[in-house]
């Protein structure tokens, strides 16, 4: 069901603010995780004024330590949702755990499943029930292959509004987080019709390597982007040091409408 033979035109994925897989770059912006009513509110109205079409804002976080900030739960789903009310936009939150897709469902308008849950195949036959889009975030290690089949346990089970998110692969690397994978964007494109996101912040790890990777992945045909962004992230209570603050995000989505008519 995922495949380009099956599907030949684009899956275009209608959302209040913009159409994911259409012409147009989308924009995913926002805190990694929701960390408090009032930074969640001013950054997402400054957002808004920017023109970034979605929200973004962990409340249950997928940290490598049990000791590290697990998210707010409940009550950063809430913060979103009064988040969306006061901005208009629609917001996205991981869900980690299928015991928890309902509440996520009931506050999210987009569930996101992370890179560690991308196999986690019980939680994506569920998300394939509910009406809402999903984000599918590619595995830290799967190939392309073992991303799209798990996008076909969504789609094989109703939900055709997926999009696939490109954040970056584990290689022998180590000066970046990961190694965002430009060659899966356009061999996405190419096999699938689904949309393509790419995740700079994820993929690199480094603040200052965000904005040339988000360039090279809109120049290689992403459907959109997904940015963390935080207003002070030498405090952040996760991924600070990938997140960009509010000015170079501005920046970068300047940069990126004056890139079209670069020639
Ligand atoms: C995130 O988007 O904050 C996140 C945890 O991403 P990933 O699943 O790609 O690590
Ligand atoms: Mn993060």
């Amino acid at each position: 069901l995922a495949g380009r033979k099956h599907q030949p035109q684009n899956t275009v994925i209608e959302l209040p603010t913009c159409r994911v897989g259409s012409e147009q770059v989308v924009i995913i912006a926002g805190p990694c995780a929701v960390e408090n009513e009032d930074l969640m509110i001013t950054l997402a109205l400054a957002l808004k004024e920017m023109g970034v079409h979605i929200l973004r804002g962990g409340a249950f976080k997928p940290r490598t330590s049990p000791y590290s900030f697990q998210g707010l739960g409940e009550e950063g789903l809430r913060i979103l949702a009064r988040a969306r009310e006061a901005t208009g936009l629609p917001v996205i939150t991981e869900v980690t755990d299928v015991r928890c897709l309902e509440l996520v469902c009931r506050y999210s308008d987009i569930i996101q499943i992370g890179s560690r849950n991308m196999q986690n195949f019980v939680l994506l036959r569920e998300v394939g029930r509910v009406s809402k889009p999903v984000l599918l975030k590619r595995g830290l290690s799967a190939t392309i292959e073992e991303w799209l089949l798990a996008a076909e346990y969504i789609l094989s089970e109703g939900n055709s509004r997926v999009m696939l998110c490109e954040r970056g692969i584990r290689t022998f690397e180590t000066y970046t987080r990961n190694t965002l994978d430009i060659n899966a964007i356009p061999a996405v494109k190419e096999l699938s019709h689904l949309p393509v996101i790419a995740d700079p912040s994820h993929g690199t790890g480094r603040r200052s390597l965000v904005a040339p990777v988000a360039r090279a992945a809109v120049a290689a045909g992403a459907d959109g982007l997904m940015l963390e962004v935080h207003p002070r992230p030498e405090e952040a209570l996760s991924d600070g040091p990938q997140s960009l603050l509010p000015a170079q995000l501005e920046r970068l989505l300047a940069e990126l409408r004056s890139l079209a008519g670069a020639l």
